[in-house]
């Protein structure tokens, strides 16, 4: 049998009587979630071992060796399980450090950020500029507190996407509204916000 493509193996197995799932990811829709993955991640190391990955925080998951759902939906501490910050922030507004507190308050979806540092590189952030709100993803920071950030350009109202050419520009500390979850996908090239983490940045101006 011929299979020249993806699409041709995924269907020749799906006429087969097999009980595992199997799913068919076009490119376009791996390119969309690219342009969302921060361009600094942490390493986790030793991928092969881990049976068992889970989440109930932005930014953050845990992980352990053997899996266990006794406590399913919710969350165990069955052996061991280990915390790991995607994208690490710097200390919070209530002064905790930044080890196993979530980055991002749940509820609110956007975090005030009380001291500007290097851990704040290949995070999502919002930025002022020109009166409008601006995502985008800390690239630097600098000795002034002045940070970098690529960002997104606009298109109505929470409507965002990739810029042909980078927008990438240094903002003061007072232009920086904070961290923001990362836009989520509505069209191939268009994003936006949780709507109520928009209109909590919308008050900041
Ligand atoms: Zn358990």
């Amino acid at each position: 049998m011929d299979l020249p493509s993806a699409e041709v193996l995924f269907d020749a197995l799906s006429e087969q009587q097999t009980k595992i799932k199997l799913f068919y990811i076009k490119e376009d829709d791996i390119a969309a979630n690219d342009v969302l993955i921060p361009q600094k991640l942490d390493t986790v190391h030793g991928t092969m071992k881990i049976h068992q990955i889970f989440t109930n925080t932005p930014a953050q998951f845990k992980w352990r060796i053997l899996s266990c759902f006794c406590s399913a939906p919710d969350e165990c501490k069955c052996y061991g399980p280990q915390s790991v910050t995607m994208c690490k922030g710097p200390t919070t507004a209530n002064g905790a450090s930044n080890i196993d507190v979530p980055l991002m308050d749940a509820q609110a979806g956007f975090s005030r950020v009380t001291e500007i540092t290097d851990q704040l590189k290949g995070c999502w952030c919002a930025v002022k500029y020109d009166r409008e709100v601006y995502p985008g993803i800390v690239q630097d920071v600098n000795a002034e507190n002045c940070i970098l950030v690529k960002t997104l350009s606009r298109v109505g109202q929470n409507r965002f996407f990739w810029p042909m050419r980078d927008d990438i520009l240094w903002y003061q500390p007072h232009d920086f509204l904070g961290l923001i979850p990362p836009p989520q996908p509505v069209t191939k090239r268009h994003m936006m916000l949780p709507v109520d983490v928009w209109e909590k940045l919308f008050s900041h101006l």
